[in-house]
């Protein structure tokens, strides 16, 4: 399959530079693995800012106003109009770059969407709470509500990077058809990502079918946008095993008369493994692909969620930690 590059901001020191309080960077062999299929823009927020690497290490505090504010850890000196000011320009900027995806620095003060500490005061003393976010990170999150935006160790989870791979590849597709700007494209590309889209939303899957049938002849300018909309809804939706069983009992279906009871029971044995949390919806999507090989059902061999992004990134890797 032809995959077009997804366009990732990603945190710098996340394998793009040595920019950390103590100089250092981040590996992740996630990343790595990424690099050659995608386009990473990255940037580091706190040097943005004019701060040095190595310095001294800044930390998220809440004043008697109840603000969170950046500050120096041990001077306590605040950075944080020039990080929000930074960070609004930023989001901006990034605005204008057909991004697809975010991959921040977790637990960062700066750029963690999640978990990052907050203290109440700088200098030696324990952080109050785990459950802030960065102030980067926040702007990001607001600015674009549709995009999905993870960190690097969320990314070690296969199903969090089984989303966020399908999610980002799937948009970089759209955004070739939307720029190539034709309906045929369109309608090719609603009827390849048609499983793959029952598996996520069926409400949005009927509103982007009823969109691309195009009854009242709209002008593919107008009608893209709502597509767009609505396929950035059905993104944000997260893959549940019920919908995927759904969807993977409809592909069965084309083989139903073609398969001996011996396959179909050990199809079934598997379906129950997945049932039971116990494989990956890989492990019977790739069997079903099998047998549209094998029975040269051409219309389901283009189907996206037999391959939603490129085969070399999937590996079984999991942390084990987080949740979609
Ligand atoms: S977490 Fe963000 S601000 Fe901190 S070093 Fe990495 S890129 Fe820079």
């Amino acid at each position: 399959m032809n995959f077009p590059r997804p366009n990732i901001f990603i945190s710098k020191c996340l394998e793009h530079g040595h920019c950390r309080y103590d100089g250092s960077q981040i590996t992740s062999p996630e990343i790595t693995r990424m690099m050659p299929y995608v386009n990473f823009v990255f940037a580091c927020p706190e040097m943005a800012i004019g701060l040095p690497s190595p310095r001294q290490a800044i930390r998220l505090i809440i004043n008697d106003n109840n603000e969170e504010r950046l500050v120096y850890s041990m001077t306590g000196e605040d950075v944080t109009e020039d990080m929000l000011s930074y960070s609004i320009s930023k989001a901006e900027e990034l605005a204008e770059m057909d991004l697809d995806g975010f991959i921040l620095k977790s637990r960062s003060p700066t750029c963690g969407i999640k978990e990052v500490k907050l203290y109440k005061t700088h200098g030696k003393t324990q952080s109050i709470s785990n459950k802030s976010r960065g102030l980067f990170a926040e702007t990001i999150i607001e600015k674009f509500p549709f995009l999905p935006i993870e960190d690097e160790g969320r990314i070690s989870n296969f199903n969090i990077r089984e989303n966020f791979l399908t999610n980002v590849f799937t948009k970089a597709k759209f955004r070739e058809v939307k720029k190539n700007g034709a309906m045929k494209d369109l309608v090719r590309f609603q009827s390849d990502n048609k499983y793959l889209f029952m598996a996520y939303n069926q409400t949005q899957l009927k509103s982007l079918g009823s969109l691309v049938a195009n009854h009242e002849k709209r002008r593919f300018g107008a009608l893209i946008k709502d597509y767009e909309y609505h396929l950035s809804l059905l993104l944000k939706t997260v893959p549940q095993q019920k919908r995927n069983v759904n969807v993977i009992m409809h592909i069965l279906g084309y083989f139903s008369k073609q398969l001996t009871a011996k396959e179909k029971a050990y199809f079934l044995d598997l379906l129950e493994q997945y049932n039971k949390q116990q494989i990956p919806v890989s492990a019977l999507t790739s069997v079903l692909k099998l047998w549209a090989v094998r029975f040269e059902t051409d219309y389901l061999l283009d189907q996206t969620i037999f391959e939603p992004y490129p085969v070399s990134l999937i590996t079984v890797s999991d942390s084990g930690k987080g949740r979609i």
